[in-house]
């Protein structure tokens, strides 16, 4: 006996290995799904298990966003910093790289999963009331309709925020083979009128255009954002400032 229990105090004295940071980060963000994690794999409440690194080195940045691991997706950090004249340095996309079966796992992996996860919420009900669709997984309908209530309050943001984007549309990203995050309805782009998108500045669609960064959305409307998990395309270098989605793994 006696034994036994100096093995159970050793083994609460010693230090347990950290995980990696970017592991810690998801169950964070995700504790409705993630039950446990080791060193290098995530384990579902459901059973389901997604390795963290794949051990491939020396990616290219479009290998990053074609066969990105979860490990992959921390490659380059989230700035709090908002961006100014300086610009984005080339390929910094943080949230751009993304591992989808991660998110096919928990938003849905067909368009008919995904939609019987929606529900319809009112986009600032008080000054314009436009009706959105938005996932209730990870709470995400709750999450927009305290940034709704929290942007209601300041009608000189009114038109950054009128004629919402979208929200809600099971698709590719244009120019590519990859689900769009929209197709998850955790996702919604404001008002396309005072918005910057890459591909629409250089009539391209490849990621190694030389690209001069451009936004016109105040930083109190991404402020909010963030707040409530959502991380803003207006800090990629290839910029997308309608965009937010929500990402609290990063914040
Ligand atoms: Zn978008």
């Amino acid at each position: 006996m006696p034994i036994l229990f100096l093995l159970i105090s050793l083994f609460w004295i010693l230090p347990t290995p950290d995980l990696p940071p970017g592991i810690q980060r998801l169950q964070k963000a995700y504790p409705d799904f993630i039950a446990k994690a080791d060193a290098n794999s995530i384990t579902f409440k459901d059973g389901s298990v997604f390795t963290y690194d794949d051990g491939k080195k020396n990616k290219s940045f479009q290998e990053l966003l074609d066969q990105p691991d979860l490990e992959d997706q921390f490659r380059y950090p989230y700035p709090q910093k908002f961006p100014g004249k300086e610009g984005i340095l080339v390929n910094q996309d943080p949230g751009r790289i993304r591992f989808m079966p991660f998110y096919m796992k928990m938003y849905g992996n067909t368009q008919e999963e995904v939609r019987a996860n929606l529900r319809e919420i009112i986009w600032l009900p008080k000054t314009i009331g436009a009706k959105i669709l938005v996932t209730k997984v990870n709470g995400v309908d709750k999450k927009l309709e305290a940034i709704s209530q929290e942007l209601d309050k300041l009608p000189a943001l009114k038109q950054y925020l009128e004629n919402p984007g979208g929200t809600f549309l099971w698709r590719v990203i244009k120019g590519t083979n990859r689900l769009s995050m929209h197709s998850f309805g955790m996702t919604i782009d404001i008002n396309v009128k005072y918005s910057h998108y890459w591909q629409w500045d250089c009539k391209c669609t490849n990621e190694d255009a030389k690209l001069g960064y451009k936004n016109n959305i105040p930083k109190q409307v991404v402020d909010i954002f963030e707040k409530h998990g959502f991380i803003w395309g207006g800090k990629w270098y290839h910029y997308d400032s309608m965009h937010f989605e929500y990402r609290p793994e990063f914040l």
